[in-house]
């Protein structure tokens, strides 16, 4: 269970004042950005408005939790509230001084914003479908919660060289992201066993780079050990003084494989001499002797339906566009689980949605009725996107809008053509907030002077794809005006379908020049300017 410490419930209880009496002082911006960064309070574009950030740990949510942000978002006035890739959740457009209110609203469903931006711990990632997926080694949510709550006990969490991001896989399909975090655990079992296989030093953004393999094997018993090490290494390798070197990719690049592994498996040790952190050992559960037959409903699934390990049971994907799940919506949902006489549990994803799970599967299937309003079948619909330059301060492209236009595209295409394409990750600059490095299609905008006149494009990243041992980062294969992105993933599933191969990685291996031929035909117009879409 997620315990927030004392020490950050008193500095929430205390954060009005503490915000008042700096805001008093006249802060410069500067000032009031590092005070802010840390409680995942950023400004927008539109002067005066904020966005608060909420961690979830490991993605983990009650109904009680969801019905109160659900009443706080009302409560502001706000239409919807957006859904993150790191399993977070954000309000927008609020005003810097309701914020303290907000947050202790929040502190009252054991939630906080503490650590959701600046130079801290971040929210830890957890597969969303850990505790009930078929291929899962064991359940991770527990590790990654109690890993939470013991960094959230130092207050060195909050005060490192740059953000650190850590991650929890159930199984080598790598659902958490590990191999491409700061820090990543895949879970593994070895005679009988419980731990986790150890990368480090991944991570998107400019200069991205895969975690490296750290450890093949260490039991679950010395986790604390092997993430008390990274952080170690972080302060003592890490750069203070530059901060676009100063994620811990950069030490990796600094030092090189052999040297970055030894070095952090040296803090480890030394971590081991002076610190007590054993973990109490699991017992391992065979969790399919519970087998429980319900109806076969599985012909539904597609995107929204998984059937679960255990019992058989059902969890349903709900991916509202964009992330952004409108509170009318939200508000069905709520009314559907309040409405159950059994307990399910509930998942933030880290694709921007959310997973209902221990579903019966009559329930699944109305539950499965209602999302179809606001969750789409089709991949294309449910690609992801960052917030995009409308709302964010350091954005280029409006990756919503892009993402909106793309949609409209496909909207009255022939259903096979429109299953062609796989999500789509699009991001409004190189920082990589909707994780277009990681995709099988990735964009990225940016600024392109074009004719002596400044013009939106979208950078094209193809092949990414996330596995233990098999990660690797979409390579760029050019740009496009982002007026003309639509219609060149129009053109791309077109193609897809004409090559009748099924596999988007063969696809883009095989027709790789046919798809270069496309981006440079789409390329080739980059003549026009700023539009809507982009
Ligand atoms: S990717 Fe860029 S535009 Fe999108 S949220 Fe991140 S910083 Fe903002």
């Amino acid at each position: 269970m997620f315990k927030i410490p004392e020490k950050i419930i008193n500095e929430t209880e205390n954060f009005k004042e503490s915000l008042f009496a700096l805001l008093e002082k006249d802060l410069s911006k500067g000032n009031l950005k590092k005070f802010c960064a840390p409680w995942g309070i950023y400004e927008e574009k539109i002067p005066e408005k904020y966005m608060l950030r909420v961690g979830i740990p490991a993605g983990v949510i009650t109904l009680d939790q969801i019905r109160k942000i659900n009443a706080i978002a009302v409560s502001f006035g706000k239409e919807h509230i957006h859904l993150t890739t790191r399993q977070d959740i954000q309000f927008h457009g609020l005003s810097l001084t309701d914020i303290p209110d907000i947050m202790l609203d929040l502190l009252g469903i054991n939630l906080i914003s503490k650590g959701t931006g600046g130079n801290c711990v971040r929210n830890i990632a957890c597969s969303p479908l850990s505790g009930v997926s078929f291929d899962e080694v064991f359940d991770v949510t527990e590790y990654a919660i109690e890993t939470m709550n013991h960094l959230l006990k130092d207050s060195s969490s909050f005060s490192l060289p740059r953000k650190f991001k850590i991650s929890f896989s159930n199984s080598n399909s790598d659902t958490a992201y590990a191999t491409i975090s700061d820090i990543g655990f895949i879970a593994k079992i070895q005679d009988s066993v419980r731990g986790f296989e150890v990368y480090g030093g991944g991570s998107l953004g400019n200069n991205p780079s895969i975690a490296i393999k750290l450890a093949d094997f260490i039991p679950a018993t010395d986790l604390f050990y092997y993430v008390e090490g990274m952080k170690e290494l972080f302060e003592v390798e890490g750069d203070r003084d530059n901060r676009n070197k100063a994620r811990i990719r950069f030490i990796l690049y600094k030092l090189g494989e052999e040297e970055f592994r030894n070095k952090y498996l040296w803090h480890v040790e030394k971590v081991k001499k002076i610190k007590e952190l054993d973990l109490e050992p699991k017992i391992i559960s065979n969790s399919s002797d519970d087998i429980n037959q319900n109806e076969d409903i599985s012909f539904l699934i597609k995107n929204q339906l998984v059937i679960q390990q255990k019992n058989k049971d059902y969890a349903v994907n709900i991916h509202p566009t964009g992330g952004n799940l409108r509170l009318s919506d939200l508000n069905r949902l709520i009314n559907f689980i309040n409405r159950l006489n059994y307990r399910i549990s509930i998942r933030l994803t880290n694709t921007q949605g959310l997973l209902i799970r221990d579903l019966k599967s009559n329930d699944a299937y109305k539950l499965f009725q209602i999302i179809s309003e606001f969750t789409s079948s089709f991949d294309i619909d449910n690609s992801l996107s960052c917030v995009g330059s409308e709302i964010c301060k350091t954005g280029i492209c409006n990756s919503q809008h892009l993402l909106a236009a793309i949609i409209k595209k496909f909207k009255n295409v022939d259903p096979i053509l429109k299953a062609e394409l796989p999500r789509l990750h699009i991001s409004g600059c190189f920082n990589s907030c909707g994780q277009h490095l990681k995709a099988e299609i990735g964009l990225a905008g940016k600024i392109k002077k074009v004719n002596n006149e400044l013009t939106s494009v979208y950078k094209i990243y193809l092949g990414g794809h996330i596995g233990a041992s098999q990660t690797r980062l979409a390579a760029d294969y050019g740009e496009i005006n982002a007026e003309m992105v639509p219609e060149f993933i129009y053109e791309l599933a077109k193609l897809k379908r004409n090559s009748e191969i099924a596999d988007i990685t063969e696809f883009l291996e095989i027709e790789k020049e046919n798809v270069l031929r496309l981006i440079a035909r789409f390329g080739d117009n980059n003549t026009k300017n700023c539009c809507e879409t982009c």
